[in-house]
């Protein structure tokens, strides 16, 4: 008995090392992530489920997802193939290599989340890994779209762009194009694309569409830091 006992507390100090390598692997992956500007990967809806309101969100999200999906691919299967000129494409990737080897992410620039009616990738999830709840796509949190550089948008330039508002799905509600004088010519009128984070889903539809060659507007996985309203603004509009 008293064997099985120590048995018993054994395997409980190898757990207990295994998850302390397991949370130092997660903390250097967060590190590179934030270290790169982009926070996580972009994950399908409901990764972890539909909380990405905050950094701190993010990473009990980002760590919930990582324990629950069993890198069974479903979701990328169910995912809807995208023409792409002539190539095609499916929003949700794969991991080839590293901690999170496996698991579904979305790069916009090659293929961004159409945000199906249906959530087939959430429905088609054996675990909840992926988990909306009763939400509509609408309602869901991939993450946030910002203006990361706002000297290359066209829009800011003067320039009547507006690509990214008009091919949002939210449109007008998720960008808004605000009025502004152009500082430079005092008299000539930009319409300065601003993202609502309240309504941004971060389906990343409008960094795969912006016309500059890197893209001007990139989806973070979470939210800023801080709720400044001119947060997004370029300091060269009024
Ligand atoms: S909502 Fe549709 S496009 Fe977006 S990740 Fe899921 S299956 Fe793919
Ligand atoms: S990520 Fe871009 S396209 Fe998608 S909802 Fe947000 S602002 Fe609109
Ligand atoms: S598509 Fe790109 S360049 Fe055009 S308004 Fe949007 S962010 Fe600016």
């Amino acid at each position: 008995m008293n064997e099985n006992k120590e048995k018993g507390y054994g395997e409980e100090i190898q757990f207990t090392r295994s998850s302390v390598v397991v949370f130092f692997i997660f903390l250097f992956h967060i590190f590179r992530g934030f270290a790169s500007g982009r926070g996580f990967k972009q994950r399908p809806p409901g990764a972890g489920g539909n909380h990405r309101k905050s950094e701190v969100d993010s990473y009990i999200a980002e760590a919930s997802f990582l324990s629950k999906c069993i890198r069974c691919g479903q979701c990328g299967v169910v995912c809807p193939t995208q023409e792409r000129g002539e190539e095609t494409a499916k929003a949700i990737q794969f991991c080839k290599s590293g901690f999170d080897q496996g698991t579904p992410y979305i790069e916009p620039r090659k293929a961004a989340c159409i945000m199906c009616v249906d959530k087939p990738c959430v429905v088609a999830c054996p675990t909840d890994a992926l988990d909306l709840g009763k939400l509509d796509i609408e309602q869901s949190i991939m993450g946030t779209a910002e203006i990361v550089s706002p000297k290359g948008c066209l829009a800011i330039q003067g320039l009547r762009c507006e690509v990214c508002y008009n091919r949002c799905p939210l449109i007008g509600d998720a960008i808004k194009l605000e009025k502004r004088v152009n500082r430079r010519t005092k008299v000539h009128i930009i319409y300065e694309p601003v993202v609502d984070s309240d309504v941004c889903t971060g389906c990343g539809i409008c960094e795969q569409v912006c016309i500059a060659d890197e893209a001007v507007i990139k989806v973070r996985q979470y939210y800023p830091p801080f709720k400044d309203p001119d947060f997004y603004k370029f300091k060269g509009s009024s």
